[in-house]
């Protein structure tokens, strides 16, 4: 499942559809364009199996848009593991709650299965190719990307023509991105995945530690590691490494963090709520590429997989040959990835500014305690734990389980 073209395949012809980058989005665009498109490319700068920074988690919304494309994930014999129980702490509260519906798979193995299901809807697959810039080309009205292939393939600088890009690259570090955060700076992204088979923490437990300076949720995936995904104010970090970012909101919480942490091999990404404009004249932008809020309620692939979802349906309903096909596309899917997610966005950019106040976030969270409707306002995939309880003590590392 790695690349499959030389570059002179990949430059002989003219392609329906570029798509930049195999995350679930951009797997995921490839795999519905093909219905009403012929030739779809679909290209990543890595060479499976890619290793990312996520917690991980399955939102219901991902599990759906999952089925609706038809991605099994329990092919193979292994389903992912349902996640049923998540403990907030922070500041030695502890607030336990049941999930339904979620579920963990470490981040290669759902890459892995989504490229394989676009490949099997016969979209083209070039891993180890990195698109450095794309062009509209006014003469021939094709757009041009200039891509480059790792040395491994052997391959010069090359350009691709296409009538469409999609940019699901992810979230953006260049400056086409505007920061969407207008009361505070926005964090950080920097994750790991390391082994400590002592660690207590079970399987389908979600553990969600909130410090002032940030927050980082941890779940064992199926491999039995520990991925650990934080988000973090640059502040914070005051020039230390990463891991002593994050050590740091496991000690505002009096708990020991999983041996091997200052030798883990941390993962960074940039400013996390972002937005971009959906679409311009060179392409079309989908999941993290289209806008970002903070990962505190696990939802980004669920909204990756349903905004790829809005711009296939755009796609399908207007015909490509027409001049202004871009335009009718684009609004299009603008009008239903807003009506499909603002209020995600909308709900999940509430929360992340009460989790920067310690008194509101301690407030909101004994006031669930008495007020469980407000819990499923806010995580409508939880319910109370009847157990919730308050940890006023600083738990030792054999006590953390207990939360
Ligand atoms: C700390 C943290 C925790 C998170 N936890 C969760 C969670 O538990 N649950 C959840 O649902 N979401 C979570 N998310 C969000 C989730 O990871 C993203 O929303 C999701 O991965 C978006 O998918 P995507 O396809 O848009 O982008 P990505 O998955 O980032 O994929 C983009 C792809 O594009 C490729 N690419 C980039 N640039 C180029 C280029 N120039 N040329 C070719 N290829 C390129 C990259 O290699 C990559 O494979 C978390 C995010 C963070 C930061």
């Amino acid at each position: 499942m790695i690349s499959t073209r030389t570059a002179a395949s990949l430059t002989s012809m003219t392609w329906d559809a570029v798509i930049i980058g195999a995350g679930p989005a951009g797997s995921a665009i490839a795999a519905q364009l093909k219905r009403s498109l012929k030739r779809v490319l679909l290209v990543d700068r890595r060479t499976l199996p890619f290793h990312k920074l996520c917690g991980c988690c399955l939102s219901p919304q991902a599990t759906t848009e999952l089925d609706t494309l038809g991605v099994d994930l329990s092919s193979g014999g292994r389903p992912p593991d349902q996640l049923t129980r998540c403990t907030f702490r922070s500041s030695g509260i502890a607030l336990q709650l049941n999930l339904s519906q979620m579920a963990v798979i470490s981040r290669e193995r759902l890459d892995a299965q989504l490229i394989e299901h676009a490949m099997n809807c016969d979209v083209d697959f070039q891993g180890s190719t990195t698109i450095k810039k794309v062009e509209w080309d006014q003469n021939t009205k094709l757009r041009l990307l200039h891509a480059e292939l790792l040395p491994s393939h052997r391959g010069d600088p090359v350009t691709i023509r296409s009538h469409a890009v999609v940019d699901a690259s992810g979230l953006p570090s260049t400056p086409r991105a505007k920061a969407a955060q207008r009361f505070f700076a926005p964090r950080i992204g920097l994750g790991a995945v390391l082994r400590d088979d002592q660690f207590p923490l079970e399987r389908g437990h979600l553990k969600m530690l909130i410090a002032p300076g940030g927050y980082c949720g941890l779940v064992r995936l199926e491999n039995n590691c520990i991925d650990i995904a934080a988000a973090l104010d640059v502040s914070s970090m005051h020039g230390r490494p990463p891991w002593q970012g994050v050590d740091a909101i496991f000690k505002h919480n009096s708990c020991d963090p999983p041996v091997g942490l200052p030798r883990a091999t941390f993962i960074g990404k940039p400013a996390l709520t972002r937005r971009s404009t959906l679409y311009d004249q060179r392409c079309y932008r989908v999941g993290d590429a289209a806008g970002y809020v903070e990962p505190l309620t696990g939802e980004g692939i669920g909204w990756a997989l349903r905004g790829a979802r809005e711009l296939a349906a755009a796609f399908e309903q207007v015909d490509p040959k027409q001049p202004d096909a871009t335009q009718q596309i684009g609004r299009r899917y603008s009008r239903g990835y807003w009506a499909a997610l603002q209020r995600d966005f909308r709900r999940c950019r509430l929360l992340t500014l009460a989790v920067r106040n310690r008194h509101l976030w301690n407030l909101t969270m004994k006031a669930s305690r008495h007020a469980p409707a407000l819990i499923h306002r806010i995580f409508p995939q939880a319910t109370l734990h009847t157990d919730s309880h308050e940890d006023q003590d600083a738990s030792p590392r054999q006590k953390v389980e207990e939360l």
